[in-house]
């Protein structure tokens, strides 16, 4: 009997938990009839409210539900990389418990599985009930980073994905600590079908994504899939030196030509805040890369456990069968 694994990361949406699982579980019925079972991995990531509670209540109803608990908020990509680590289904897929993955449309997905696909990924192609600035700065993103990545980064994908166990191992090999998931999905590879829907609003709750938040996580998902704006800093460098080398001999063929007295105290200030500018700007460029390769030299864990529940009559099963 084949196994599937939904990944619901969790951070303060203890209103949503229950009506996450009453929604799936409305569609579970089409697996069971294939021959599939479920297992719901919970992955809190340290929620200050009553999550844990709750996914506790339905561990206690329902031997397929699981938690993964963390001992702190270790963000999203985390949460991922843990249920994705924890799960132990031959097919995973990822969804938010704030029920904007709608889990109606698990069917459609398995049956491209069915067809020989490795993975079923979801775009949303509007983006309604959203800030339109935000939007209009997220399109902006997706186009640059398309432009400076070779890696491919849809827009309005969402992390609601389908996946076979050889496209989970191949996400688990990449155990970097900077995460930018929406990259990773892309460097895989694997033969994926985007399928598209309408946005759908979160049912609960506030989202955990402030505009600072996602504009901070633009430029790690650029850092991490681009070495473009390094590139940019030494072109920048190498042209303020061909122009700086142009108003030199411009200076001195004035001079001899025309004894013009060089002058100009404020040109030369305004030079000089430009150049250092530039320089600086470069030197922060520099400064991202080498703080990236910081964290990741120190191979610190990408997620600290605290707590494992559920699943237990899932376990005896497998020795069972052992
Ligand atoms: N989430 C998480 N850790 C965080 C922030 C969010 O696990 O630090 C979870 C959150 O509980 C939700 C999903 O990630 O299930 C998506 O978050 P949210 O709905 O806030 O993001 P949005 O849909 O607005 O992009
Ligand atoms: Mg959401």
């Amino acid at each position: 009997m084949k196994l599937l694994s939904v990944i619901v990361p969790c951070y303060n949406e203890e209103e949503n938990i229950r009506d996450f699982y009453d929604e799936l579980c409305k569609n579970t019925v089409f697996f069971e009839k294939k021959g599939i079972a479920f297992e719901i991995l919970y992955v809190d990531d340290g929620s200050k409210d009553k999550t844990v509670a709750e996914v506790k209540k339905l561990c206690a109803a329902d031997a397929r539900v699981r938690l993964v608990s963390f001992s702190r908020n270790f963000g999203k990509e985390a949460a991922i990389y843990a249920g994705l680590q924890k799960c132990r289904g031959d097919l995973a897929v990822l969804m938010d418990a704030d029920l904007q993955d709608p889990p109606s449309l698990l069917p459609e997905m398995y049956s491209y599985i069915e067809q020989g696909y490795d993975s079923v990924a979801t775009r949303r192609v509007t983006r309604k009930g959203e800030p339109v600035i935000r939007s209009f700065f997220a399109r902006m993103f997706y186009r640059l980073m398309n432009r400076i990545s070779r890696t491919e980064i849809v827009d309005g994908a969402r992390d609601y994905r389908l996946m076979t166990r050889q496209v989970v191992d191949a996400i688990l090999s990449m155990s970097e600590y900077n995460r930018f998931t929406k990259g990773i999905f892309g460097w895989v590879g694997y033969e994926t079908k985007w399928l598209e829907y309408e946005n759908v609003e979160r049912a609960k709750g506030e989202t955990k994504w402030s505009f600072w938040k996602l504009f901070l996580y633009s430029l790690e998902g650029i850092i991490a899939f681009s070495t473009v704006p390094l590139t940019i800093a030494s072109v920048m460098g190498v042209l303020f030196c061909i122009l700086a080398f142009a108003m030199i001999i411009f200076t001195i063929i004035r001079k001899l030509i025309f004894d013009d007295p060089t002058s100009g105290w404020p040109s030369l200030v305004c030079i000089i805040m430009l150049v250092s500018g530039v320089q600086l700007f470069c030197l922060g460029i520099l400064g991202q890369y080498l703080s990236k390769t910081y964290m990741e030299v120190k191979k610190r864990p990408i997620y600290l456990v605290k707590e494992e529940t559920g699943g237990e009559i899932s376990d005896k099963d497998e020795r069972e069968k052992a």
